[in-house]
């Protein structure tokens, strides 16, 4: 064999001078392979100062999780040298270059961590990675951190601002986006005033100007309005879509709820039979767009649109709110837009619907951002399909959901970062001679 075997791997490892692989031992029936790394050098720059050629001191033996070689567990053995400097006095241990400092994966296997993370729950990476989740969990927080520290935001215009809770009603989590780029930018723990305030600090420390945001698109919370003219001066807010009708389908929520345990006779006189089956095709029917009936639901929207209960009258408004919705993403006009909304709002203040009459006034109040919202279009749909992404970040962190791992797994997931470690496995982009040449 004119390469030995140690050869051949000490060029597949990518190791170079001082390294070498010293011995291969492959274990068939553990599925393992070992490699036995040695470093040549007596001599060595010292790892805290950069003096050169300083003595060895001693060597501290130390292992690492590698890329599996076929199917076979990978794992590298070296004794690292530490170097005593003659210069600053320190004794140090030397960066090896296949792994960061105090890691016990190879940066490659870390790498793949990574990219699995991206597409699966975290427990199911760690599973078939074969090591824990905690163990994941830490290299996420890690890059995360360090790619954010790099992260421009120069560029930044106009941001969403939501909340989301990692457990019903509880944990809130505040959300910001870039939806120019559409990307999250920023994530903290709790939603009131100081959140907005302290994403604009964390927007200046990304190279972003506060006074650049122009737009700020949002749910109805007062906390969020403050934040805003706080510290981004001189953005105008939008309240979109997607905020508004959950909230026409709370106040009906609220409606049926009241009718159904205030007045459950002219329910059951209404509906003929109120069993609890027929009750919760009632309230979900409600919910959903009719082209999204069941037949149970069809016939109990059919009984209650032929009633005249109050929950009859809240689900008209909140189709007619929708219709609104409709008809401006249609029309685009601002004028119109604005027409459509007060007359939406003066049928629901003559309602005679507690809820209604609340929301009216709530939208009364905010008209302007109401109809910049319905107009806007491009972040309407963004708030909603990123509601979606946020949604499987909670899943990708089941078993480890607390605040600080949602946040990260969020970012690795929709922050768009490019200073994350690449996913080995891809196959490196050809050169771009080789393509010019294919070209031709
Ligand atoms: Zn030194």
């Amino acid at each position: 064999m004119s390469v030995g075997i140690e050869v051949l791997f000490t060029s597949a490892l990518g190791l170079q001078e001082p390294w070498s692989v010293k011995d291969v031992k492959l274990d068939t029936s553990r599925r393992r392979i070992d490699f036995d790394l040695t470093c040549k050098a007596s001599r060595l720059p010292c790892p805290h100062c950069g003096a050169s050629s300083q003595g060895v001191h001693d060597r501290l033996a130390r292992e690492w999780r590698h890329l599996d070689f076929f199917q076979f567990e990978a794992w590298l053995h070296a004794e690292v040298p530490r170097v005593a400097c003659s210069g600053c006095g320190k004794t140090g241990q030397i960066d090896v270059p296949w792994a960061r400092e105090g890691s016990g994966f190879t940066a490659l296997f870390e790498a793949l961590a990574l990219s699995l993370c991206q597409e699966l729950p975290v427990r199911q990476a760690a599973a078939l990675l074969r090591c824990s989740d905690k163990q994941l969990w830490r290299r996420i927080e890690h890059y995360v951190s360090q790619a954010r520290e790099l992260d421009d935001m120069s560029q930044v215009k106009i941001v969403g601002v939501d909340e989301t809770s990692l457990r019903k009603g509880q944990n809130y989590i505040t959300v910001v986006h870039d939806l120019d780029v559409k990307r999250l930018l920023y994530a903290c723990q709790g939603r009131d005033h100081q959140s907005v305030v302290d994403f604009a600090d964390d927007l200046k420390a990304h190279g972003g100007d506060p006074a650049q945001i122009k737009h700020v698109c949002q749910d109805m919370s007062a906390a969020y309005a403050k934040g805003v003219a706080l510290a981004l001066p001189l953005a105008q807010i939008s309240y979109d879509r997607f905020h508004v009708i959950a909230m026409a389908v709370d106040a009906m929520d609220d409606v049926r709820r009241q009718e159904m345990s205030t007045q459950p006779q002219a329910v059951k006189d209404a509906l003929g039979d109120n069993d609890r089956k027929l009750l919760k095709s009632l309230t979900w029917g409600m919910r959903r767009n009719p082209q999204g009936w069941s037949i149970k639901q069809t016939n109990a929207m059919h009984w209650l649109q032929h009633s005249t209960l109050k929950s009859a009258r809240a689900w008209r408004l909140k189709m007619a709110l929708r219709a609104v919705y409709a008809k401006t993403t249609q029309e685009n006009s601002a004028v119109q837009a604005k027409a459509d909304l007060l007359g939406w709002i003066s049928w629901a203040r003559r309602s005679r619907l507690d809820p209604f009459k609340k929301l009216a006034t709530t939208l009364k109040q905010r008209i302007d951002g109401v109809v910049r919202g319905m107009l806007d279009n491009r972040s309407n749909a963004y708030v909603e399909a990123m509601n979606g992404l946020l949604q499987q970040a909670k899943r990708a962190a089941r078993g480890f959901r607390t605040a600080s791992h949602f946040i990260a797994i969020a970012y690795l997931r929709m922050s768009k970062l490019k200073h994350l470690p690449s996913n080995p496995l891809l196959p490196a982009l050809p050169q771009a001679g080789v393509l010019i040449h294919r070209c031709l």
